[in-house]
């Protein structure tokens, strides 16, 4: 996507271009009066509205309408299943594996963090040892597919074991949709998570799909919105906004196409610069991910450099001092701290044009 000041936006993971239609659509709910609790005409329209988004959202997931719950995004989305389940006392303890998104991952102890291996997915027999001790009810998150990399982890296989020793399966689903093609449902997942801005929807708006009747306790207690379970009136801009997005990525979304881009893009990055390394390639991923390391360039250089050539891509993330950490993601596949820190990560979508790539290869080769 060439954006008007001619830069090209390669950063897809981190937020995706809103779809025009869905500024369209927030924009009329912004000026739509009424509380959608209220009971007269101005609530019940705006009530009706939130509930075609829900009804939106719920067919791109695959799963009744009556399981979503919206959140302000991913990220409340994942704290609202794992603190609502522990506050609970439906689970005392809480796995995950060492590549999810901190949302998640800064919920666990460390020690409950379980490996993957050095492509990227969750190691199952490391799993099925670690779970083989455990005698309380507990709660496994695991992501559908890496932010950083697009590995994606075996749902299925995860599920199955974890249900087999009596616990449950919170699935990060944020970077899936429109990504893969995926039936989401049949993740056999207990809790599973999304965000619209990954998908071309309004930032701050999210939703669990709640599979289970597992008790959570909200975190947010008040007016007892979205059935109990999360309390605040209803961001209705933002719902409406993440419903168009919905309809449009199920309309619209091309897997094929952009893992045919991305696929070219890596050969070019190969062809270009042979000693380059290309994380998570052996493994299955979404379709619009590459996470590429030159050596002896740091990431934060690349960045700078590529930031300069009109290039918006990032790598590991950012911390206080605003230097760019080593991924957690790479460390864990065993990427040693130096490569990990020459990594950068490019994620394409709907807008990329193959002549954009072309020009990012060009750059990226003299870095
Ligand atoms: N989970 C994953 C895998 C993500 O990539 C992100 C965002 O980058 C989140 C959760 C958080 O979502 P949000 O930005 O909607 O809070």
């Amino acid at each position: 996507m060439a954006t008007d000041n001619q830069r090209i936006y390669l950063d897809y993971n981190a937020t995706a271009p809103i779809f025009p239609d869905v500024v369209q659509a927030v924009s009329q709910a912004l000026g739509n009066l009424g509380n959608a609790s209220s009971i007269h005409t101005e609530g019940r329209s705006v009530r009706g509205a939130i509930e075609d988004a829900r009804d939106s959202v719920s067919k791109l997931i695959g799963v009744p309408a009556s399981t979503i719950v919206f959140s302000s995004g991913g990220t409340e989305a994942n704290t609202t299943v794992i603190r609502g389940l522990i506050n609970s006392g439906a689970v005392h303890e809480i796995f995950c594996s060492a590549i999810e998104h901190p949302s998640v991952r800064d919920h666990v102890n460390p020690e409950h963090h379980i490996p993957v291996d050095n492509r990227g997915q969750i190691d199952l027999e490391q799993l099925h040892n670690i779970l083989r001790g455990q005698e309380a009810p507990f709660l496994m998150c695991v992501m559908l597919a890496n932010n950083e990399t697009g590995v994606l982890q075996p749902i299925r296989d995860v599920s199955t074991l974890v249900h087999e020793r009596g616990g449950l399966v919170l699935c990060d689903c944020v970077q899936g949709p429109g990504k893969s093609d995926l039936d989401f449902i049949s993740l056999g997942a207990d809790f599973l998570t999304f965000s619209a801005h990954k998908i071309g929807g309004p930032q701050g708006i999210g939703c669990i799909v709640m599979n289970s009747n597992s008790e959570l306790e909200p975190i947010l207690i008040g007016g007892g919105q979205e059935k109990e379970r999360r309390s605040g009136t209803e961001n209705a801009p933002g719902i409406v906004g993440f419903g168009a997005a919905a309809r449009l990525t199920a309309e619209t979304s091309n897997v094929g196409k952009v893992s045919e881009l991305r696929d070219q893009l890596e050969a070019a990055l190969l062809e270009a610069k042979s000693d380059a390394i290309i994380f998570g390639r052996e493994g299955e991923r979404i379709a619009n991910t590459t996470n590429v390391a030159i050596l002896g360039t740091s990431s934060e250089r690349q960045l700078i450099k590529l930031d300069l050539a009109g290039f918006a891509v990032s790598a590991g993330s950012a911390c206080s001092s605003g230097k760019i950490a080593p991924s957690h993601v790479l460390l864990a596949m065993g990427v040693s701290e130096e490569i990990a820190g020459s990594a950068i990560r490019i994620s394409i979508g709907r807008e990329t044009s193959w002549s954009e790539l072309e020009k990012f290869v060009e750059i990226w080769a003299t870095l």
